[in-house]
């Protein structure tokens, strides 16, 4: 019961938490974001019927958004009460590396740089790494049979709403949680020991300037029907509808669009496509996949029964 109200307490701090995407400013960004999406596409501004399109109940209650809430809650409580205790936190993971650095390669050569150069060269690294650290994983998840049994947990929603980001089976929520650790103690850890003495591990901690600006710029919307695409710019970074693509369950949109912010990786790996349709999206497994994902996970959390389907 306990363990119950710890996650819940948890859940309701993520949009204090500038860390998470789903942070109050970045819902705001992406609130205004996407009022003026849909104004340019129905070329006009209509706030009642954005606000009631907004608050459409069943948009925010139905048969796929019951599996996010009870997966956003259910993996809440797994990583504070498992993960962080198991595995150590971000700061212990690059106190660990910075260590091992200096005990297996003595002390660092000197390099006299200005801690604004050091500040910007650790945000572009740790941007790089993280995002192609995320889409490596992401790709090995669709190709990989075992691990698409777990991924497709992600994929078999049909409403997409920005709490979909949560919408993951726990394991994989777990193998991200051990990338983001990874990913962030080798690379901190790294640069604690460069250029120790310079600049203290609590200073470059928390310096994810390019992940916050990636969030306020509608990283809520890729979880959501707002087509917003980059236009051009998609060939740069991924756009919210390239990520939409990506959850539609017709055959040609299959395996593609696997990146989270740089489309670098997809155009190498050829999976990139561009953010445009034809006609409606509608998202979930395909045709030929078996559904059995989706009664798994009802079964596992307990689905409270028939609600309706998605509008
Ligand atoms: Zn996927
Ligand atoms: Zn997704």
């Amino acid at each position: 019961m306990n363990d119950l109200l710890n996650s819940l307490l948890a859940v309701a701090s993520i949009p204090l938490d500038p860390g998470r995407r789903l942070f109050w400013v970045f819902i705001l960004s992406a609130l205004v974001l996407a009022s003026v999406t849909v104004s340019l596409q129905q070329r006009g501004f209509k706030p009642g019927a954005q606000l009631a399109a907004l608050f459409n109940r069943r948009y925010w209650f139905n048969r796929s958004t019951s599996v996010d809430y009870s997966l956003l809650t259910l993996n809440t409580g797994l990583r504070g009460l498992l993960l962080v205790p198991l595995f150590g936190s971000h700061l212990a993971g690059t106190i660990g590396v910075g260590s091992w650095l200096q005990s297996t390669f003595g002390d660092a050569p000197a390099l006299a740089l200005s801690p604004l150069t050091i500040a910007v060269a650790y945000t572009i690294t740790f941007f790089i790494a993280e995002d192609l650290s995320r889409f490596g994983l992401h790709f090995a998840m669709h190709r990989n049979p075992l691990l698409w049994r777990i991924h497709r947990t992600h994929h078999s929603a049909t409403t997409l709403t920005p709490i979909t980001v949560h919408r993951v089976h726990p394991v994989e929520m777990g193998l991200y949680y051990l990338r983001g650790l990874l990913v962030f103690s080798v690379v901190s850890g790294s640069f604690v020991y460069l250029f120790r003495g310079q600049v203290s591990g609590l200073d470059i901690l928390g310096v994810d300037l390019l992940g916050f600006l990636f969030n306020a710029l509608g990283a809520n919307l890729r979880h959501s029907p707002i087509f917003l695409s980059f236009g051009p710019l998609e060939r740069l970074f991924i756009s919210p509808a390239q990520h939409q693509l990506h959850h539609s369950s017709a055959a040609e949109h299959r395996d593609i669009n696997f990146g989270t912010c740089l489309a670098l990786w997809d155009r190498l790996a050829g999976s990139w496509r561009p953010g445009r349709r034809e006609g409606a999206l509608e998202f979930g497994l395909s045709a030929t996949e078996h559904p059995s994902a989706i009664v798994d996970v009802d079964k596992a959390i307990g689905h409270p029964g028939p609600i309706p389907e998605r509008v």
